[in-house]
């Protein structure tokens, strides 16, 4: 068998983190090489002062975090696009010419080809269609990932490089049980589920009405403690968010992460699988390489 290699195509650092810490803990423990893609350099999240201590810019403070979080986690690399954070949708930042809700959006295509033309990963994930809750960064990078899927096998799409096609495309899903459940603690407890998270932009309504089908569950439960401490390398975005359960009790309640099956299309939706890589065959230009 081939190298696996896992490809996450996401836009801001600490979304490898705070969303997929567990299942990238996971693959890499079972010798998963796992590749991201960060697309923007942070530059709108919320930081208090003591957190910029000893950094010029929330950038270079946020990337610095990202690079804690992908030793801790043991991502193979890092690829970071440098687009500026549009901030959230509508916002002044979001009108910004080097943001990357405003970047053409061939470009952007263009740059996540070129990665996933040299990574020659078999699996792809990047955000539902919905981008997670919404924030425009996350839409960006889950249109560009999902039409660079396309074309990153056409050798009609000239990047000088050998075309490659991966052969799994997934969405990160969300458990519209737990988001349920959380909304009706948040709501229990005065909180307004419309207005989450360290920079209020998280409408957890609006995420539920925008769930996709789940195709594919993964076991995350045994790496929980992993998840946390990628999690903590994010220190400046941690806090004034929903306050994080207990570990027995998010183990109990979400020992499965859910992702929607992009490609090959699912034929009915029911969860199918286990594994990301259930399916992967070793692809031939592999094979040559290895001979
Ligand atoms: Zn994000």
């Amino acid at each position: 068998m081939a190298t696996r290699r896992l490809l996450i195509s996401y836009a801001h650092p600490d979304d490898e983190s705070f969303g997929l810490g567990g299942l990238i803990a996971r693959y890499v423990a079972e010798g998963v090489e796992v590749y991201l893609i960060c697309a923007t350099n942070g530059e709108c999240g919320t930081v208090s002062p003591e957190h910029l201590n000893g950094y010029s810019s929330v950038a270079e403070l946020r990337l610095a975090e990202l690079d804690c979080a992908a030793e801790k986690l043991g991502l193979k690399r890092v690829y970071k696009l440098g687009y500026r954070d549009s901030g959230m949708m509508g916002s002044e930042t979001s009108l910004h010419p080097d943001c990357l809700w405003q970047a053409d959006q061939a470009e952007v295509t263009r740059r996540v080809v070129e990665v996933m033309r040299e990574v020659r990963p078999q699996v792809v994930i990047t955000f539902n269609r919905y981008g997670g809750y919404g924030h425009p960064d996350h839409i960006a990078i889950q249109r560009a990932t999902t039409t660079a899927f396309s074309a990153a096998g056409s050798p009609e799409y000239d990047t000088g490089q050998e075309p490659y096609r991966p052969q799994k495309l997934y969405y990160s899903g969300i458990d519209s049980g737990f988001l349920r459940f959380a909304i009706t603690i948040m709501k229990l407890r005065g909180k307004d589920p419309r207005r989450l998270g360290r920079n209020a932009d998280i409408d957890l309504q609006a995420v539920l009405d925008n769930v996709e089908p789940v195709h594919a569950r993964v076991r995350v439960r045994d790496y929980y403690e992993a998840w946390d401490e990628a999690s903590n390398c994010h220190a400046s975005q941690l806090g004034g968010g929903a306050p994080r359960l207990p570990l027995f009790l998010r183990k109990l309640l979400s020992p499965y992460q859910g992702f929607t099956r992009v490609f090959p299309a699912p034929p009915a939706n029911r969860v199918d699988e286990y594994d990301l890589f259930a399916g992967v065959t070793a692809d031939e230009a592999e094979l040559d390489r290895v001979r």
